[in-house]
């Protein structure tokens, strides 16, 4: 299905959140896409609980705290969520109206858009193993997928971070698709998870519901592409092999700038050139914000993503309601503005 809009945000990281709002703010309606499934961006996926003291008027919160605030912040606006999709295609059309495709084949067509795609969509780290492809999608993913696949099946989850730790976890505690025995594996007998739920996983492996293996997969087995075991080298240096069906492997996340160097935009190291006017890029209507852009002086912080989506807001405003004269008018007291948050 088509959706015509009037803007299109690639990315839901702090400056694509903070983007919506100010479109908000110059009634203009849009829809934000992010490789995802949640929002946040770098803020959620390298530092949700650690501190950021730099955010103006706000002297202390967490990553995932500051996206929260966000996402309220813009709640009048209502922007439309398009998750766990990548936007894989941009063309001009002759209307002057872009056309944006995604990798889950949902289609826009808008009068402008705005790329806050930061240091590109986050993907899952692969296996390197040799044959790994062939089980992609079957016996072998990158996240956690429909539990009832994993029902009386070996279940090896491998990693060492909170997303490994917690899918574990979740296995074990399922009540309806009960697997036949899940293994977490880990090269060091060390995880980067919360202590409470590091917890948990170590009184599993106590209790003996969750078996704990250290080592390295070294490879896969099995028949008419279909996974029976695996290869693992242990810590004491042994090779041994086990039965496995499924493998969850949970070795984080990698930004690939990916697509968004094929759409014909200005680029100087991999950052999209714009100027400090509107943050526009080479392209009418295709703006660029936050870490994906360059200019002079550019700085890769926060609230310079915010000072740039701001400007950006002016810059569509003349695009989409070219008839209306765009004045600067404050939150404070303006009477429209209020009518836009919907503030009685
Ligand atoms: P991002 O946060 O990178 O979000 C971009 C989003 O776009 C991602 O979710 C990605 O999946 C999505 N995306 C990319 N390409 C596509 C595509 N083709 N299709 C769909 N989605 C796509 N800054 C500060 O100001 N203060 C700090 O204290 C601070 N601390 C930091 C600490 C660490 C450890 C790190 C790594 C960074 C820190 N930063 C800090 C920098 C700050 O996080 C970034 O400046 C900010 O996240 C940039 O926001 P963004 O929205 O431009 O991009």
């Amino acid at each position: 299905m088509t959706i015509k809009t009037d803007a299109v945000i690639v990315g839901a990281g702090p400056v694509g959140l903070f983007q919506a709002f100010q479109l908000g703010l110059q009634d203009i309606r849009c829809h934000i896409v992010d490789a995802l499934p949640y929002v946040g961006g770098q803020c959620v996926e390298l530092y949700g609980d650690k501190p950021i003291y730099d955010i103006p008027g706000i002297p202390l919160c967490t990553g995932r705290q500051l996206v929260e605030q966000l996402q309220q912040q813009t709640k009048p606006f209502a922007p439309t969520l398009h998750l766990n999709q990548e936007v894989i295609a941009v063309e001009c059309l002759p209307s002057g109206e872009l056309d944006i495709r995604t990798s889950t084949q949902q289609h826009f067509v808008c009068k402008t858009l705005f790329i806050a795609a930061g240091v590109g969509a986050f993907q899952a780290r692969k296996l390197t193993v040799d044959g790994a492809q062939a089980f992609e999608g079957t016996q072998l993913h990158y996240r956690l997928g429909e539990l009832a696949s994993y029902t009386n099946q070996d279940v090896w989850v491998i990693g060492g971070e909170e997303a490994a730790v917690s899918a574990a976890l979740q296995l074990v505690h399922q009540t309806q698709h009960k697997p036949r025995s899940v293994t977490l594996m880990h090269r060091r007998d060390v995880f980067q998870a919360a202590p409470e739920l590091e917890k948990a996983m170590r009184d599993a492996v106590a209790q003996g519901q969750l078996q704990l293996q250290i080592g390295q997969l070294t490879g896969l087995h099995g028949n008419a592409n279909s996974l029976q075991t695996i290869s693992i080298a242990t810590a004491t240096g042994e090779t041994i092999e086990r039965p496995a069906q499924q493998l969850i492997a949970c070795l984080g996340l990698s930004p690939k700038l990916g697509p968004i160097t094929q759409w014909g935009l200005a680029m100087e190291r991999k950052q999209l050139v714009v100027n400090t006017e509107t943050y526009g890029t080479d392209v009418p209507g295709i703006f660029a914000v936050g870490d994906i852009n360059t200019y002079p002086g550019k700085k890769k912080l926060i609230l310079c993503g915010f000072h740039e989506a701001t400007l950006a807001a002016f810059g569509a405003a003349a695009i989409v309601h070219p008839t209306r004269k765009t004045l600067l008018q404050y939150t404070t007291t303006s009477t429209e503005l209020h009518r836009l948050l919907g503030i009685a």
